[in-house]
């Protein structure tokens, strides 16, 4: 997909995901690997680079990777480390220890939700550096955070507690034609590893750090273009914005004769803008040599099919297992049903709506469609948006507030506010509802407002009956205010066009509200 501003042109993309592994501890020492502690204090002589330290490689980290490997259709084969040489001060041995030319995963591919497939070249092993802040002086004692760049700081600061952490780097080929799908690869990626619980997916924390490589070329060349890697990006949203200033500041330059340079570049959101970091290095550069400290790794393959078998189901499988809920809803609505879907499993919620259709009686097949439909909504929307973190409701209070909602005992309005006073106060839908004197409107009791509302409008009622369909929203109006909101809108209007199915009272060959309609 190409937008305007590349006219004549296309960008290619590859991306290069640095994921934090979920272990207790580093890749190659016993230090605590865990996030927001005091600085400097998670070290040892091992992560701290001491001479006559030796590594030790950490069992649940490899198990990890493989897990990694396996959810992206890799190939799992012996691998070996190499130590990556430069001196920097985020790297006390002078030397990152990471997997070269021997990856211990190797090929695959991620597919999107919209189908596509994205090529993985390689996922290996390596550990993490340690974390620098560079600051602005202002004053004595003072210290603020500046660009967060070296060039313009006063002092730095260092902590090492990540110096060791282990890392799996997720490299993609550069299969990736819009900022869009670039979102989508991250997005699902990130759902992956988290399914995994490889990683805990915290942006915010650094646990994913995305790299882009970006390049041009005119529409309909083979040959790519001079590209340049973006690095660090820690958001799904800077990774968009980048690539799409990126891939313009590109075909500028070629647009106006100019050449694109190699380079190793940083994004600024606030400017928003790539600026030039360094030269690119080439591997030639770090002079990897196979770390003498480290035999090779060769997983068993009783080993690599256990990893395989007890791999959960990831997050494509539930997304179609969650869609084949809603198989009967039309063409119009399979959109946004898509991606409610979507967003339920990326945030782990499916299992609330499969509590609470699953929950339900077999039943008619509209009953269970509206179960569903409800269900998916107050996931996608309510649970989704944080609602109090949500952690006090649990799937089974969940299906009992869907419950009161799909029959009509709680309207949409009222279920939302249930649910949040559940989420607050981890008290269950039907004391909290009745607390708050939300009793169901029963069936008896709609009817008789519905007849009190016939007697004291008879004309629109009689145009009602008549096939004057749009009096049906005076109608419903009236009754809702009559019940002060406790009538559900949905269930008023199947109650209308129930009697005038009947067309009055005599004839008893009720024609069938519609099923499985929508809720709000
Ligand atoms: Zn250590
Ligand atoms: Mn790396």
């Amino acid at each position: 997909m190409t937008g305007p501003a590349l006219a004549g042109y296309e960008m290619v993309v590859g991306l290069e995901v640095h994921c934090e592994l979920s272990t207790a501890t580093k890749l190659f020492c016993s230090c605590p690997n865990s996030f927001g502690d005091e600085p400097n204090t998670n070290v040892c002589p091992v992560c701290m680079g001491l001479p006559g330290s030796l590594p030790v490689l950490n069992r649940r980290a490899v198990e990890l990777a493989m897990r990694i490997g396996t959810a992206l259709h890799s190939t799992i084969v012996s691998s070996t480390f190499h130590r990556k040489n430069y001196f920097y001060p985020d790297m006390p041995k002078a030397y990152q220890i990471s997997q070269y030319d021997e990856p211990i995963n190797v090929g695959g591919y991620l597919e999107l939700p919209g189908g596509e497939r994205v090529g993985i070249v390689r996922a290996h092993l390596e550990e993490d550096t340690a974390k620098s802040t560079h600051r602005v002086s202002q004053g004595a004692g003072s210290g603020r955070l500046g660009s967060g760049r070296i060039d313009d700081a006063t002092s730095s600061l260092i902590d090492y507690n990540r110096a060791g952490v282990p890392l799996v780097e997720i490299v993609s080929a550069p299969d990736i034609s819009s900022a869009e799908e670039a979102r989508s690869y991250v997005s699902e990626l990130r759902a992956v590893l988290v399914a995994t619980s490889a990683s805990d997916g915290r942006m915010e924390e650094g646990s994913l750090r995305v790299d882009a490589n970006v390049s041009v070329r005119p529409l309909g060349a083979r040959a790519l273009g001079t590209r340049c890697e973006i690095k660090n990006l820690n958001s799904i949203r800077s990774v968009g914005h980048a690539i799409d200033y990126e891939a313009r500041r590109q075909v500028e330059l070629i647009s106006s004769g100019k050449r694109v340079t190699q380079q190793t570049r940083h994004w600024n959101e606030a400017e928003p803008m790539t600026i030039p970091l360094r030269s690119k290095e080439e591997a030639e550069d770090y002079r990897y040599f196979p770390d003498p400290d480290l035999v090779p790794l060769a997983p068993g393959a009783a080993w690599v099919s256990r990893v395989a078998a007890e791999l959960p189901i990831l997050p494509a499988e539930r997304r179609s297992a969650l869609l084949e809920l809603f198989a009967g809803s039309g063409p119009a609505e399979r959109g946004a049903i898509e991606a409610q879907v979507a967003t339920v499993v990326a945030q782990e919620l499916d299992g609330f709506v499969v509590a609470a259709v699953g929950g339900g009686e077999p039943g008619p097949a509209g009953a269970r469609a509206r179960l569903a439909r409800i269900a998916l909504s107050r996931a996608a929307n309510e649970l989704a948006s944080g609602l109090a973190g949500g952690q006090s409701v649990e799937p089974s209070g969940f299906a009992e507030l869907v419950a009161m909602e799909a029959s009509g005992e709680l309207t949409a309005t009222q279920a939302k506010a249930v649910l949040a006073e559940m989420a607050s106060t981890g008290k269950g839908a039907r004391s909290i509802a009745g607390a708050r004197g939300l009793a169901a409107l029963g069936d008896d009791e709609l009817a008789g407002v519905l007849a009190s509302v016939a007697g004291s409008h008879p004309s629109e009622w009689a145009r009602y009956l008549d096939g004057e369909a749009k009096v049906s929203g005076f109608l419903v109006g009236q009754v809702m205010r009559a019940t002060r909101g406790r009538a559900d809108g949905q269930k008023v209007t199947e109650a209308l066009a129930e009697l005038r199915g009947r067309g009055g009272a005599d004839d008893e060959r009720a024609a069938s509200p519609a099923a499985g309609a929508t809720p709000g």
